[in-house]
């Protein structure tokens, strides 16, 4: 178990900076999910954890040894850590307890210690019934957790998982991620979780940092950067979200169109100057046309029935268009005219993008 701290860490190859000068804390037995599109730097940051990569500046460590600088990188075999990949890459021509053992045998460990390291990574991962089976009698995520059983085998102090869900189909990918977090509560094992899923992120992670173009945009917890997004890509890339322009009016408040709206607000925007107002779809309500408070009013451009909510796009007079989830049984028509309710506390004021 370790507490990891990234201070100004930079990765530039050439000209180009692939990761700028990222600050986390990863506390003790956390599991830190790296989110967001590709190309951000996830792979970059976890290579950099892992030491198969150098930084250009900045530092890493883990309970108060400098794992790496620009000039000094502790090599991998010597970190205590455990890597899964995508590509989980079981040997098809050793059985499920053959693939586990052998990072052990490599370790040259007693065999009744081999045998109780096995059975416990095994059981840990509900594959103890399998283990004389062979990759090619596994499904993708029963050979996921062959992948994930052989790297906790090791008891390592930093596991490090990149992506490792992306090559299972939908319905597989979904019960996993509760199963990574189970595996997580259960031994407790600081973990870093390169995913550009925000369903896996918010799933699993204690915290997540969103990146996008080499920088940390928000750190913090799942609930975090859903309910208090700091800027419009984290609104936008955690969920669905709705963006309306407007002007901020006084600090709380901003205005659409003719409409002042109450909302939290998060933005640097002085008085008079753009900001954007954000609201999830499933937090606007449908509402009647006296609404005092916080209403916007438009026209049903397209309803869709989604069979656990209906998805309604609906154009506000000045022209922005917002969707709003509501229940499905509520049925407004195409063409109709409709008032919207936006709570103050599902609103957020943030600064326009630039
Ligand atoms: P992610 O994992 O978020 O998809 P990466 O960390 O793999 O992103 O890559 C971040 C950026 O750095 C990308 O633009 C990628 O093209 C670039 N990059 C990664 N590795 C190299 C390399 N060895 N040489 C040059 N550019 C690289």
């Amino acid at each position: 178990m370790s507490e990891i701290h990234i201070r100004r860490l930079s990765r530039s190859y050439g000209n180009y900076q692939a990761l700028k000068s990222c600050d986390l804390v990863i506390p003790d037995g956390a599991l830190l999910a790296l989110l967001g599109p590709s190309g951000c730097g996830k792979s970059t940051t976890l290579q950099l954890l892992a030491g198969f990569d150098t930084p250009s500046s900045g530092e890493i460590w883990a309970d108060g040894e400098l794992l790496s600088d620009a000039r000094n990188v502790i090599p991998p075999e010597k970190r205590g850590i455990s890597l899964v990949f995508q590509n989980y890459a079981v040997w098809p021509h050793k059985t499920v307890a053959e693939n586990v053992a052998f990072g052990l045998k490599l370790r040259k460990l007693g065999r009744a210690e081999i045998e109780a390291r096995l059975t416990k990574a095994l059981d840990t991962v509900r594959l103890g019934a399998l283990r004389d089976r062979y990759p090619f009698e596994l499904s993708g995520g029963q050979q996921q957790r062959v992948a994930l059983a052989r790297a906790l085998a090791v008891e390592p102090k930093i596991l490090l998982l990149d992506e490792p869900l992306s090559n299972l189909d939908a319905h597989l990918r979904e019960e996993m991620r509760f199963e990574i977090r189970r595996v997580h509560d259960e031994l407790g094992i600081t973990t870093v979780y390169v995913t550009h899923d925000q369903g896996e992120a918010l799933v699993t992670a204690d915290k997540v940092a969103v990146m996008r173009a080499g920088i940390v945009q928000q750190f913090g917890s799942p609930e975090e950067i859903f309910e208090k997004p700091a800027n419009t890509f984290v609104a936008s890339f955690i969920g669905s979200n709705n963006e309306i322009r407007g002007v901020k009016d006084a600090p709380g408040t901003i205005r659409v169109g003719a409409t002042a709206l109450q909302a939290e607000d998060r933005s640097d925007a002085a008085a008079g100057q753009p900001a954007v107002l954000c609201i999830r779809p499933s937090r606007l309500r449908l509402c009647a046309a006296t609404e005092p408070h916080n209403r916007l009013d438009g026209v049903v451009k397209r309803s869709a029935y989604l069979g656990e909510y209906r998805d309604v796009l609906i154009e506000l007079a000045g022209g922005a268009m917002v969707r709003a989830f509501v229940a499905p049984h509520q049925r407004p028509a195409i063409g109709e005219a409709v008032s919207v309710h936006l709570p103050p506390v599902a609103c957020q004021i943030l600064d326009a993008p630039e």
